[in-house]
């Protein structure tokens, strides 16, 4: 169903895993979309190569999500492109485990600078056209991590319960201005970020995911795809859980 015709949105980290997925099913939904990446200009061309090929429009951005007033200039660079903006998916992530205990402040600071910051900078930046719109959809990327812990993850995991706070307290913020804040929490997800897992995490994991399996990008990106649509608008500070029940968690 083309439901977001004339929508126009934009997916943080969208060249390659979870973003690549999402930009091509909000694209296949009729959006205009707009993809941002830091260094894989390769992987987002052939996204963007993706879209136009079925026929839809698609806007590349590079920047990294936490630096300055990046965020603020893509939301530019998209009006001046497309006019409007109406989704804003905060997807870009990083993670660098290791036992608390070992952890270097280093990789403490990374992921929360690019995992919480990156998603208060998005979110805010994306607020702007979308009170003067009085419409918008901001979906942000946490993690079942986030909601019940995860071993060797207390960076990640802090970074991505923030985001579901973040998620819930600008959902109240904004709800009177015709504006939705979801979060989606995957689980584990065959992609990059998980293709580099120490096979035994690998295969506890397997054991552990009442479904048996690790979930598609294409799952997480129909959740996605859900909160982004007109059949959503009721459904605000919401966290919707896709993990093959995992965490047997309804938040
Ligand atoms: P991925 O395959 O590693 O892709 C990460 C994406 O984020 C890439 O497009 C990358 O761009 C971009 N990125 C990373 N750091 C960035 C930065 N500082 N600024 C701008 N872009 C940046 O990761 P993924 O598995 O698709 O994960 C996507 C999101 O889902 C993340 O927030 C992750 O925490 C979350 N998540 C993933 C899983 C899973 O099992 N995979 C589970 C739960 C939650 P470049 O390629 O250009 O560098």
């Amino acid at each position: 169903m083309k439901d977001l015709l004339d929508r126009v949105a934009v997916v943080t980290g969208g060249s390659r895993g979870l973003g690549r997925a999402m930009a091509l099913r909000l694209a296949a939904k009729g959006a205009k979309v707009a993809i941002t990446y830091r260094d894989r200009e390769d992987e987002a061309r052939k996204v963007k190569e993706a879209i136009e090929t079925a026929g839809g429009e698609a806007l590349l951005l590079k920047g990294d999500v936490a630096e300055g007033d990046t965020a603020r200039q893509w939301v530019d660079q998209v009006l001046e492109a497309f006019g409007r903006l109406d989704i804003w998916v905060n997807n870009a992530g990083i993670r660098r485990d290791q036992l608390l205990l070992r952890m270097k402040r280093e990789d403490w600071e990374e992921v929360l600078r690019i995992n919480l910051t990156g998603v208060f900078l998005g979110c805010q930046a994306a607020l702007r056209p979308m009170v003067r719109q009085r419409f918008g959809r901001i979906i942000n990327i946490s993690s079942v991590a986030g909601l019940v812990g995860n071993e060797g993850q207390g960076n990640y995991s802090a970074a991505k319960a923030g985001v579901v706070g973040l998620t819930r307290s600008l959902a109240k913020e904004v709800a009177s201005r015709g504006i939705t804040v979801n979060a989606v929490a995957p689980g584990f997800i065959e992609t990059d970020m998980t293709a580099t897992l120490p096979s035994s995490v690998r295969e506890a994991a397997e054991k552990a995911i009442p479904a048996g399996r690790f979930g598609t990008p294409e799952e997480v990106a129909e959740a996605v795809a859900f909160l982004a649509s007109p059949l959503s608008g009721y459904i605000t500070g919401h966290v919707l859980v896709v993990d093959g029940g995992l965490s047997g968690a309804s938040f």
